[in-house]
């Protein structure tokens, strides 16, 4: 099998790396390298800055209609690539195919909102202001900005960023996920047959070096992060030191609470969904079950019964429902955590250690399996609580009302996503005010917003003031301009020295 050489795209075109240091990409599911990606150095970065700053000029005053004409035709290619870029994505990630053709659509999305630039980017007025004097406000893009973007959405998090930023008239640079990082080569391939200017979507490969040099590069005005908390707060701190807009989303411990009231049989469809989908390696899976009062005994019996009925299996079955976890060294992560819990002294119901890599397919002896596992009786000391272990563990704590799961969830550092399932729409609504987390859902238990609503978590899930995409992504991508105007016929005579005032 040949192993396929991954580089970087800069100017319109592949680029050679220059560092001459490359990282294995492997598929999860056979344990096979099946590419060598590039590490970009920091003069790979300049080189992608230097492209950028040169196409912005020209792309910065291409009028936003035209902008967005691009965008429309770039939907339609990805429309017709949707597939091929899901199977990339099953390839390297793992993700089963129909997980992956959903979190391309999810992108997807975010291109057309992007396609209605020239409305999102329309400023206010007022007429007379004072006599003779009118005001308005407008939003410039920023110049060159970057997106760096983690292993579990090599698709959809990138278009997070960039559909908005180059819609905004900004020139876009991405470092991506050296874990996954072919789909950054389709989408920049689509984005110049879809008549993108050379130089206004680059992409750079690698690790901290090239992160380093971006966060470092003067002419780099703004930094999107999303990836695990401490890199998240290390890109926050590092880019605001060097005078960069920052917008860095990090990790995440999701709650789903169980009210006594909700319907058992979808609750429990709700929590395998969200615990086990995607191996459990989404920022918005939920990792812990709150069952209040009685909710335990209901949940409980059916909750076991279907993880250990999971269909774990190649991502490209179509009866696959999870599959490999993403890398070796993920996987031994995930196992420290379940003996970890046990040592803890959490009832260990479902253990998706020694689950047999041989029934999930051919081929598959050598990749990176384990089948779904569930804990009760989960306290909040415990580090499998405390702590994101990013993998197809569930932890389910138990608590005597509403009160106790508000707080509980409230005291804990990450505030992502939550979800609560009750048929009371009293509790609801309290519920959704008194949670400190950015995004919940009600009976949804996996809230991420729609494209015009944009995305990011409280407390330490997001460093920085907006979210991503949506009108919040305009504005983080944008300046903001006031115009003040008047002319000769309304000026009266004399210089004012007193603070001007409407008159
Ligand atoms: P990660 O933090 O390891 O990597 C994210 C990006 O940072 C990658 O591009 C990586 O190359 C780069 N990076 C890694 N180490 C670095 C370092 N020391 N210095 C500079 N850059 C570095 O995250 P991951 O494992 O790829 O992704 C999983 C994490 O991302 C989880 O914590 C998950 O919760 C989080 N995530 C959050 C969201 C969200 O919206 N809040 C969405 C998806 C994933």
């Amino acid at each position: 099998m040949s192993i396929a050489n991954i580089e970087h795209h800069i100017g319109g075109r592949p680029a050679a790396n220059t560092s001459g240091r490359t990282q294995d990409v492997t598929n999860p599911a056979s344990g096979r390298v099946t590419g060598k990606v590039a590490l970009g150095s920091a003069e790979d970065v300049n080189a992608a800055v230097a492209a950028a700053q040169a196409a912005f000029p020209a792309w910065a005053d291409t009028p936003p209609i035209r902008r967005a004409r691009v965008m429309f035709k770039f939907l339609e290619l990805l429309n017709q690539h949707r597939d091929e870029l899901a199977h990339l994505i099953t390839a390297e990630h793992g993700k089963v195919f129909t997980d992956a053709q959903g979190e391309v659509t999810r992108g997807i999305d975010i291109v057309e909102f992007a396609c209605g630039i020239p409305q999102l980017l329309k400023g206010d007025y007022t007429e007379q202001v004072s006599t003779g004097i009118d005001n308005w406000t407008l939003r410039q893009p920023l110049g060159v900005v970057a997106g760096i973007t983690p292993f579990n959405f090599p698709v959809m998090v990138p278009m997070w960023m960039f559909p908005v930023a180059i819609a905004a008239g900004n020139c876009f640079i991405l470092k991506p996920s050296p874990t996954d990082p072919s789909p950054s080569l389709l989408m920049a391939e689509l984005l110049k047959k879809a008549g993108l200017p050379d130089g206004v979507f680059n992409v750079v490969q690698g690790d901290k070096v090239a992160v380093d040099a971006l966060l470092e590069h003067p002419d780099v005005k703004a930094i999107s992060f999303v990836g695990s908390t401490p890199i998240a707060n290390y890109i926050y701190e590092t880019g605001a030191r060097h005078g960069k807009r920052v917008q860095a989303l990090g990790g995440a411990k999701n709650h789903m609470v169980v009210m006594p009231d909700a319907d058992i049989d979808q609750t429990v469809d709700a929590l395998i969904g969200s615990g086990y989908g995607s191996a459990g390696e989404r920022c918005m899976a939920i990792s812990v079950a709150v069952l209040v009062g009685d909710a335990a005994d209901k949940v409980l019996p059916k909750l076991v019964e279907r993880a250990k009925t999971l269909k774990v299996l190649h991502g490209e079955n179509l009866a696959a429902e999870m599959g490999p976890i993403v890398t070796r060294a993920a996987h031994q992560r995930i196992t420290g955590y379940i003996e970890q819990g046990v040592k803890e002294g959490a009832q260990l119901l479902v253990d998706g250690r020694g689950f047999d890599a041989n029934t999930a397919g051919a081929g598959c002896g050598d990749g990176f399996w384990m089948g779904g596992t569930l804990f009760d009786h989960v306290t909040p000391e415990m580090r499998i609580y405390k702590e994101e272990i990013f993998g197809p563990v569930l932890s389910c704590v138990r608590v005597h009302d509403l009160a106790e799961a508000v707080d509980l969830i409230n005291a804990h550092e990450f505030g992502n996503g939550v979800s609560c399932f009750t048929r009371d729409g009293n509790v609801a609504r309290e519920f959704s005010r008194r949670i400190q987390v950015g995004m919940v859902g009600i009976n949804v238990p996996i809230p991420v917003p729609m494209a015009w609503h944009g995305f990011g978590g409280w407390k330490r899930s997001l460093f920085g003031d907006m979210h991503a995409y949506g009108e919040e992504g305009v504005r983080f991508y944008t300046k903001q301009k006031s115009v003040m105007q008047r002319w000769p016929e309304s000026i009266g005579k004399g210089a004012e020295f007193a603070m001007p005032t409407a008159h």
